[in-house]
């Protein structure tokens, strides 16, 4: 096979204890799952679950070790910060039920879903897409990934964000209002999962805007953490 131009690099996160990292297919992305985050958005708290995507190479990897940058991005002055459990899709499927997703999983990570807010707003005025508000390059940083036999009580871990040692976001996977299994039910419906897509579960109260300078330290209990210095 010859293409016209050089294919992009593949994306890809590391796997916690493995050699071989995970190819990433797509992201999709949960919208106010958590009830106190819908309610600061401005929403009853109690709706069925929306989807949104964002682009594969939207995402890349920021270790616990060390700060990876991201660079503040263009056309917003609005950069919000979201932490997120992320699903790792080993196995896929369509029309999965509930009750047999677990065996869909490859892993968790942490993730955070950063948002141009103001954008994000402006098109939920219009009744236009948020694409541009969601779908920006290196809007999706990742921890590393941990296989899911390695964090069996995921479902009951509690998760937080500092910035710069000051806590923004602080819950548990437990407070979802679809949980892990749901979401994959959910989704599955609408799209054929693959092995290598994520998927952001969605993030609790607490968003807020983040500026250069700045250091996100994500932290969800039993995975590996994520650390993004804001340049
Ligand atoms: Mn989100």
């Amino acid at each position: 096979m010859s293409y016209v131009f050089t294919p992009p690099p593949v994306t890809a996160i590391p796997v916690h204890g493995e050699t071989a990292q995970f190819a990433v297919h797509r992201i999709y992305c949960v919208g106010r799952n958590y009830e106190d985050h819908a309610k600061e958005m401005g929403a009853s708290g109690r709706e069925p679950p929306f989807f949104f995507l964002k682009p594969a190479d939207s995402a890349w990897f920021a270790p616990a070790e060390t700060a990876a940058e991201l660079p503040y991005p263009s056309a917003t002055s609005n950069l919000h910060h979201e932490i997120e459990l992320v699903i790792a899709i080993g196995t896929g499927g369509s029309n999965i039920a509930a009750a047999d997703a677990e065996r869909h999983i490859y892993g968790y990570a942490v993730g955070l879903d950063m948002t141009r807010r103001d954008l994000q707003n402006e098109m939920k005025k219009q009744g236009r897409p948020w694409s541009i508000g969601k779908a920006f390059e290196l809007s999706a940083p990742v921890g590393a990934i941990t296989p899911a036999a390695q964090v069996p009580e995921i479902a009951q871990a509690q998760m937080d964000l500092h910035v710069n040692g000051q806590l923004r976001q602080r819950s548990g996977i437990d407070k979802l209002i679809w949980n892990i299994p749901e979401i994959i039910e959910q989704l599955s419906k609408a799209w054929t999962l693959q092995a290598g897509d994520l998927i952001f579960t969605g993030t609790p109260a607490g968003v807020a805007a983040v500026v250069p300078g700045d250091l996100l330290l994500g932290h969800i209990a039993g995975l590996q953490d994520l650390q993004v210095r804001i340049v």
